[in-house]
C-alpha cells in the first residue's frame, strides 16, 4: 500500500457520462508518439481496489494528459556510420500523468471490476513479452554475426577460445528462435475463441532472453576487444591528417576494408557499450516485467502436478491417483 493513494492510476470521479482518473504510468514506450493512450491494470486487483482496476482508451491531446519524455538519443543528430542502430532507432519514453483525466464511458473497459483486473495485466506481459522475444531472436543472430564478422576481420576466428565463444552466442540465440517458434507454433485458445501465444513458453523464452543477455554481450565484447569503446569516428576518418593514419593502423588482413571495420565496431558499441546499448541491457531485463514476473508465471502454468507424478514413478515410490 501507498502513503499517496494517486501513485497508482485511479477512478477518483463517477459520473453519468464517464469517470475521472488521476495517476500516473511511469514508463510507457513511444507513448508521445501515438494518437491513443491505452492503459490497463498491471496487476490482479482486490475487492478492496476496485478504484485501481480501470481500463480505457483516450486520445493522447486530452485534457489533463501529460507527457514527460525521456530517450537514449542524443540530442544532435549523429552519423549513423557512427551509430549505426541507435541513429534510426530513436524511441522516447513516456513519463505519463492522468491530471484529473475525463474518460467518457463509451471508452471504459474496466471500472471496478476486480475480479477482470488480473486478465488485462497478464495479457499485457503475454503480448508485451511476445512482441520483446521477436525483436530479441533478431538481436540474438546480429550479435552472432558481429562476433564471427569481429575476429573474422582480425584473423582469429578458428582460435579454440573464439570458436568456443561463437557457439555460447549461437546457443542462446538459437535457444531464442526454438523457443519462440515453440511457443507461437503451439498456441493457446481462450474460451471465447482468441488465440494467444504459449503462455508457459513464452515466459520460459523471456526469461532465458533476459537471464542471459547480459552474459551474451559479456561474450561478443570479449571476443572483440578494446576498440569497441577506443575506436574513433567517421569525422576522423575523412579528416586529412588524421584518415590516413587510421588506415594505416586500423588495418588488419587484405580484403578487410576499413570501413568495414569501423561499421562492426560502432555496431558492437552501439548495440553493447553506448546509450542505447545501455537501454538494451535494461530493456532485456526489465520491458515486459522483470524476471520475477516469468518465475511467478511459470511456477503458476508448468504443470508441476504432472512432474512430481514422473519423478515419484521414476524413483518406484507410491502414486497416490
Ligand atoms: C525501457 C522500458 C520500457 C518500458 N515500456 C513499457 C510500456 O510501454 N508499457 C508498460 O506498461 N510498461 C513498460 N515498461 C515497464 C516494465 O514492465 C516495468 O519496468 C517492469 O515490469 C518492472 O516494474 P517496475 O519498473 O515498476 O519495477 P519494480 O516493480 O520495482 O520491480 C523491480 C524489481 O523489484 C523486485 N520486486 C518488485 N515487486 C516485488 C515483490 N512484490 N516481491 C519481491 N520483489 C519484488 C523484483 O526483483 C523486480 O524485478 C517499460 C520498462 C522499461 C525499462
Amino acid at each position: 500500500e501507498q502513503d499517496d493513494p494517486d501513485l497508482y492510476v485511479r477512478i477518483v470521479d463517477r459520473k453519468s457520462d464517464g469517470i475521472v482518473v488521476r495517476g500516473a504510468k511511469l514508463h510507457i514506450t513511444g507513448a508521445s508518439l501515438v494518437h491513443e493512450q491505452v492503459v490497463m491494470p498491471t496487476k490482479a486487483m482486490r475487492p478492496e481496489e476496485a478504484d485501481y482496476a480501470v481500463s480505457f482508451s483516450i486520445p493522447t491531446n486530452t485534457s489533463g494528459v501529460k507527457i514527460i519524455n525521456r530517450s537514449f538519443a542524443e540530442e544532435t543528430a549523429v552519423d549513423p556510420f557512427d551509430y549505426p542502430f541507435s541513429a534510426r532507432a530513436s524511441m522516447p519514453e513516456g513519463f505519463v500523468v492522468f491530471d484529473d483525466v475525463f474518460v467518457p464511458w463509451e471508452r471504459v473497459f474496466l471500472a471496478g471490476e476486480t475480479h477482470l483486473a488480473g486478465h488485462f495485466a497478464r495479457a499485457l506481459g503475454l503480448w508485451e513479452r511476445t512482441l520483446g522475444l521477436a525483436e530479441a531472436v533478431e538481436h540474438a543472430e546480429i550479435i552472432v554475426g558481429l562476433a564471427a564478422l569481429v575476429t573474422e576481420q582480425q584473423g582469429k576466428e578458428r582460435k579454440p577460445d573464439v570458436q568456443n565463444t561463437l557457439a555460447e552466442l549461437i546457443a542462446y540465440a538459437e535457444l531464442l528462435r526454438m523457443s519462440l517458434d515453440y511457443a507461437v507454433r503451439n498456441f493457446e485458445r481462450t474460451p471465447s475463441g482468441m488465440v494467444t501465444p504459449n503462455v508457459l513458453a513464452v515466459n520460459v523464452a523471456k526469461y532465458h532472453y533476459a537471464a542471459h543477455f547480459h552474459e551474451m554481450v559479456r561474450n561478443l565484447q570479449d571476443v572483440s576487444g578494446g576498440l569497441v569503446l577506443t575506436l574513433p569516428k567517421k569525422a576522423d576518418l575523412d579528416h586529412p591528417v588524421a584518415g590516413p593514419l587510421l588506415r594505416k593502423y586500423l588495418h588488419t588482413r587484405d580484403g578487410v576494408a576499413i570501413e568495414d571495420r569501423m561499421r562492426v565496431f560502432n555496431g558492437i558499441r552501439d548495440l553493447t557499450a553506448d546509450s542505447y546499448g545501455g537501454w538494451q541491457q535494461v530493456v532485456a531485463l526489465q520491458a515486459g516485467g522483470g524476471l520475477l514476473a516469468q518465475r511467478v508465471m511459470m511456477n503458476r502454468t508448468f504443470d508441476i502436478e504432472a512432474a512430481k507424478h514422473k519423478a515419484l514413478r521414476a524413483v518406484g515410490a507410491t502414486i497416490k491417483e
